[in-house]
Parts: C-alpha cells; structure tokens; sequence
C-alpha cells in the first residue's frame, strides 16, 4: 500500500462527504473509525486533526469528532470567498491553459455529462467539484488551488446538507460555457460566466430543508479498500 493509512482514512471521509454520503452532524468515533480502517487510535486522532483544520470536522470538547454543520451565513461567507478566489483562478486559467489542458477541460465536461446521464449524483457531484478544482490547478496559482480544495469541500458539505434533487448540482452546460470562454481566451467573459455560475448554486441552497440522516458509519465508509 502505497498511501498511508491516515491519508487513506482523511481521504475517504473526505469522498464520502463530497459524495454526500456522510452528512452533516455525522459523530465521527474514534473506535469505531479505528475498528473499521483496522488501525489504532492515534492514527484515526491525526487523520480526524487534519479534517478538523480543513473545517469539514468539528471537534466538540469531550464529545468528539462530528461531520461540521455549517450555517447560512457559514455558507454565504463561503460562497462569497469561492467568488472571490475563483474570478480569479479563472483569469489565471485563460492566460495558462495550454491545448492539453483544454483537452483535460474537455474530458472532464464529458465525464460529467456521461454521470448525470447514468443518474449517477454522487459521482455527478464530486464531478462537480472536480471542474472547480481543475480549473484552479490550471491557473497555476497553488496558494490560491489549495483554498479552493478546501472551499469546495466545504460547498460539498453545505450541498449534502441544504440542497435536495438536482437543484445545486453545477449545470454542465454553464461549465462548457466557461471552458468555451477559456478557449477563445476571453477573460472577462470567463470570469462573467464563472461569478454567475457560482450565484446560480448558491441560490438554489434552500436553507429551511430539514438535513437528511446520515447512515451507518461503516455503510458510508466500509468500501474503503475499493
Ligand atoms: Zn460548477
């Protein structure tokens, strides 16, 4: 096994939040995370420290670990920044995006397509994420890439818990109108598309929905070997 374990165990919760597999409020137990990843307990404390500093966990003093529940305004706050950050990232991506990194736009637009297709949401939502975290990675700004991991895990997460049926997914259509713009390196224009694009999910957040239950932990998370 090449990753380590405590990379293994941060990383899948982090698939199964973006997945919406794992909702909000979810109590993240040592034992049984350290029962389910066969490992011991102080690597399930280092792999739940590096979520708590990603904010996709809160850790509540003498009770533990939960999947962190944002509020509205957590929310806004985070949409606001992703603005912010990704008009950004996107005028970086039209000035660096070389033929393979349209070809890998292009790709990534088809794969997409072809989950909604299958009505495949979790995978149509983690797809969702990825077009945000590619174009940061295209934009060669690896300061600005890693916040947009993060704000994105964190819409993941405001996604799973607010938003019902295919109302907040990113529409494909909207994420070919940008690479389109990024194509014809159109700066205003991709940035336009992008600040739009990202107003359109947030409001389709309904904020009055009651957050659905998570599962059993070891439903959610016991595929981890793949
Ligand atoms: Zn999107």
């Amino acid at each position: 096994m090449d990753k380590p374990l405590e990379t293994i165990i941060v990383d899948s919760i982090l698939d199964a939040i973006a997945d919406q597999r794992l909702r909000a409020g979810t109590k993240l137990g040592e034992q049984a995370l350290s029962d389910l990843f066969a490992c011991n307990r102080a690597q399930v404390r280092r792999a739940l420290a590096t979520l708590t500093a990603y904010q996709v966990v809160d850790h509540l003093p003498n009770r533990g670990a939960y999947v962190a529940t944002p509020t509205p305004q957590d929310a806004r706050n985070i949409f606001q920044a992703r603005r912010a950050i990704e008009t950004v990232t996107c005028r970086n991506a039209v000035r660096e995006a070389t033929d393979d990194d349209i070809t890998a736009l292009r790709a990534h637009l088809a794969e997409e397509d072809a989950a909604k297709g299958r009505d495949n949401r979790p995978a149509a939502v983690r797809l969702s994420r990825g077009f945000h975290v590619l174009l940061g990675r295209i934009g060669r700004n690896p300061v600005l890439a890693r916040y947009l991991e993060e704000l994105t895990m964190r819409s993941s997460l405001i996604i799973g818990l607010y938003a019902s049926g295919q109302a907040t997914l990113c529409a494909e259509d909207e994420h070919a109108q940008i690479v389109e713009a990024i194509e014809r390196r159109d700066e205003a224009e991709a940035q336009r598309l992008l600040d739009q694009h990202l107003r359109h999910i947030e409001s389709g957040i309904a904020f009055d929905d009651n957050p659905p239950a998570t599962g059993a932990l070891s439903a959610v998370l016991g595929d981890w070997r793949g």
